[in-house]
């Protein structure tokens, strides 16, 4: 950049430095920043459009477009050179404006006289905020130097926009994430609660996006990136030492921290005014845009390296973010893009609500939440970007609706709706010892799933007789390393203590699809949840299964123990996995210790090929347990984790059921034991029809059993029978209806 241009840009920064310090309403430091803008760069008009929701843009200042029209003219996004610039992120520079494609011509502004038009979205970590506009009447495109410092001023007023420094009264803008927000998202486990707002990855904020001494924030810059380039190459020794494929992911990502033209842009940011963090943030959300738009996986890997990088240097410059455990508020809400299963177990129960703006409903995270009752939202669109650690939030999980910064009147709505819960509560602790007894005289045995120690006091309080689903996995992904088989089998005698003489069905490691150990090499399949997963994995590397089965013989310590194998497709998986514990078994003989009292080894039915295995399968498996969430993602070939496709498949669709009728038909053939612990068996009416095609068996989380319990004892299950098979003979595709509408007159 020439040296003229670098000292106009300083010059129009300071200028904007003192018209932003200035202590006057927002209005008028709006005003103040277009009329300078528009004196240094010597144009006639210069407007800031800025959002009014997130659909609308308006013009909220101008220099040389009619006064009038300030706070008048609206455009929706993608509307007008305008509207298009918000909506493309990107720069639009025409001599010619009437004459391009989208031109929207806005009479009240009187903008007709200006021929050339340089529009500059306002953004701040790829959420635009705005636009910047310059207009002038001589048909000239602005050249790189003069869109170059306007992008620097765009980023500036990003900062100021995002701190609050344009609020007014009356017409002027309203403080963005001070007004009470509404989100609507996907329900993925119901339950009311309140809390004040903690974001899994705090927003940076940028107090002095100005600097009049490049010095200094050159050598702060410099000595950040230092800083960075250190913290990754250690990461790089450490990984090399475990793990060559990580160690190759994290080459690629040094050479992002070394990459002197990253460095170099950075640089001549800060040389034209910006502090040394806004430089950082200016060239991230320039990759943040490059983002949304990129296509390509690799290029789309490099970026979110390159962002993840700018995060770090962010937080090293302004020392936030730190430790982010440390500033947990007293009712945690978890707001977040997305979360893995282990980063929330590392968190733990005491977060009181999750509201992500991803996420799906099968997956492993959701389960966690599920399991501890906490009400989760998905698919929240723009929560991260509306809500500020400490705000208060409402989390209503049986609509699916989360309230930000709540008025009076939703929050007393809410407290009234919390209060029912807990009345809820309360009916079902009163049948807590009572038989899942239908009307008819069936007995249903309700059991719980769990994964950690810290969830067995349920087993107490939710009145389940049993542990149907013990998933072990979730002890090894909350840990950085690989457990000890020592550790394991006391972890796993504790569960047994704490079960006090309650059955627990402990199934084998199931990792893969979306459960990733940090330690283990990563495992780069396209499709992971078909791929190499769960038992295919505990066969083709048996030293983990090993270590496993013989801490669980050891747990048991001579009392009975139940262990089943996850996702079998076939009996010679079966045979092969059975054929281990026989192994460990004669192991643990030889060895001299005591072996378990009764030994039940059963397999998960998950595929819809175990339903066709020779009966000699049914005959040699002690039981079986239908794990629903695998085995409807595979018998619709709908992704349990893509919520586009998971909804479209009801687990009460005909041909789904008569699935399950066979599995059941099988299994009473063979006289072997048959439980259903899918997140379908807690499920109200779901458990209904199941208990009504003959399960006599259910596990579920522990909150669900209390609602489940309620509704069972209540009907008879020949006449809910009686009603599947009516919808059935109508040709409904699925019996959910007729089930519920029958139900509006039982209960
Ligand atoms: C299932 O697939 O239904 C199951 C219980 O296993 P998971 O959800 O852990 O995959
Ligand atoms: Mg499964």
């Amino acid at each position: 950049m020439p040296h003229r241009l670098e000292s106009e840009s300083r010059k129009l920064l300071g200028r904007l430095r003192e018209a932003l310090a200035a202590d006057s309403e927002g209005q008028a430091r709006l005003d103040a920043v277009v009329n300078l803008i528009a004196d240094q760069m010597r144009t006639e008009v210069c407007s800031i459009y800025l959002f009014r929701d997130a659909e609308t843009l308006e013009l909220c200042a101008t220099k040389g477009l009619q006064e009038e029209a300030v706070h008048q003219t609206r455009m929706r996004l993608g509307e007008g050179l305008v509207g298009r610039t918000a909506k493309s992120r990107t720069v639009t520079n025409t001599a010619d404006a009437p004459s391009e494609k989208g031109f929207r011509y806005m009479p009240e502004t009187g903008e007709e006289r200006f021929s050339s038009f340089c529009g500059v979205p306002i953004q701040r970590l790829g959420d635009v905020l705005g636009v910047l506009v310059v207009q002038s009447k001589d048909g000239r495109e602005y050249t790189p130097d003069e869109v170059y410092a306007l992008e620097i001023v765009a980023m500036v007023i990003a900062e100021m926009t995002e701190l609050g420094a344009f609020v007014g009264e009356g017409a002027a803008l309203s403080a963005r994430h001070q007004q009470p927000v509404m989100l609507r998202g996907s329900i993925a486990q119901e339950g009311a609660s309140e809390g004040q707002v903690y974001l899994h990855e705090p927003r940076v904020v940028v107090t002095n996006p100005i600097s009049d001494d490049p010095e200094t924030e050159l050598s702060r810059l410099r000595e950040a990136i230092d800083q960075l380039r250190k913290s990754v190459d250690n990461m790089l020794v450490g990984a090399r030492t475990v793990d060559a494929d990580q160690a190759q992911v994290l080459e690629a990502y040094r050479m992002f921290a070394n990459s002197s033209s990253w460095v170099r842009r950075m640089e001549e940011d800060v040389n034209n005014g910006l502090s040394a963090e806004a430089a950082v943030e200016k060239e991230q959300s320039l990759a943040r845009a490059r983002l949304s738009k990129a296509g390509d996986p690799y290029l789309r890997e490099r970026l979110h390296d390159l962002d993840d990088l700018s995060n770090r240097l962010l937080r090293t410059l302004t020392g936030q973010g730190a430790d982010a455990q440390a500033d947990m508020p007293d009712n945690p809400i978890l707001v977040a893009r997305n979360i893995g299963p282990g980063e929330l177990l590392e968190y733990g129960k005491k977060i009181k609500g999750i509201v992500l703006e991803e996420g799906s409903v099968g997956s492993h995270a959701t389960i966690v939440a599920r399991a501890w009752a906490i009400p989760l939202i998905i698919n929240a669109k723009g929560v991260t970007r509306e809500a500020l650690n400490g705000d208060t939030i409402l989390v209503d999980g049986e609509q699916g609706i989360a309230h930000l910064r709540p008025d009076e009147t939703v929050q007393s709505a809410f407290s009234d709706k919390i209060a029912m819960q807990t009345r809820a509560q309360e009916r079902y602790a009163s049948i807590r010892d009572l038989p899942a007894q239908s009307k008819c005289g069936s007995v249903i045995s309700l059991q719980m799933n769990a994964g950690l120690i810290a969830d067995l006091p349920s087993l107490e309080g939710s009145g389940a007789e049993g542990v149907g689903l013990f998933r072990t996995e979730l002890q090894f992904l909350i840990r950085n390393q690989m457990p000890r088989r020592a550790e394991l089998s006391a972890l796993y005698s504790r569960v047994l203590k704490a079960a006090g003489g309650k059955r627990v069905a402990f199934r084998t490691l199931d990792i893969g699809s979306d459960k990733v150990l940090p330690y283990m090499k990563p495992n780069d399949e396209p499709n992971p949840a078909m791929g190499w997963r769960a038992i295919r994995v505990g066969l083709d590397k048996p030293g983990v299964l090993r270590m496993q089965l013989q801490a669980l013989l050891r747990a048991a310590n001579g009392q009975p123990l139940t262990a089943m194998f996850p996702f079998i497709t076939q009996i010679s998986e079966f045979r092969d996995a059975k054929a281990e514990m026989d192994k460990a078994i004669a192991r643990e003989k030889k060895l001299g210790h005591p072996l378990p009292s009764k030994l039940d080894v059963g397999a998960m039915l998950e595929t819809p090929s175990l339903a066709y295995a020779p009966d000699a399968f049914f005959e040699e498996v002690d039981f079986i347990s239908i794990g629903g969430n695998d085995l409807k993602q595979f018998f619709f070939a709908a992704d349990r984790e893509n919520e586009r496709v998971r909804k479209r498949y009801d687990t009460l669709d005909v041909s789904f059921l008569s699935f399950i009728e066979q599995v059941i038909k099988r299994c009473a053939a063979a006289n072997t034991p048959l439980s259903f612990c899918g997140e379908d068996a807690g499920r109200p009416v779901e458990a209904l029809c199941f208990a009504a095609l003959g399960l006599r068996t259910l596990s579920m989380r522990p909150a669900s059993v209390g609602p489940v319990k309620h509704l069972l004892r209540r009907v008879d299950l020949n006449e809910v029978k009686g009603i599947m098979d009516d919808a059935i003979a109508r040709g409904d595709q699925s019996v959910r209806r007729a089930v519920s509408d029958w139900l509006v007159y039982q209960v």
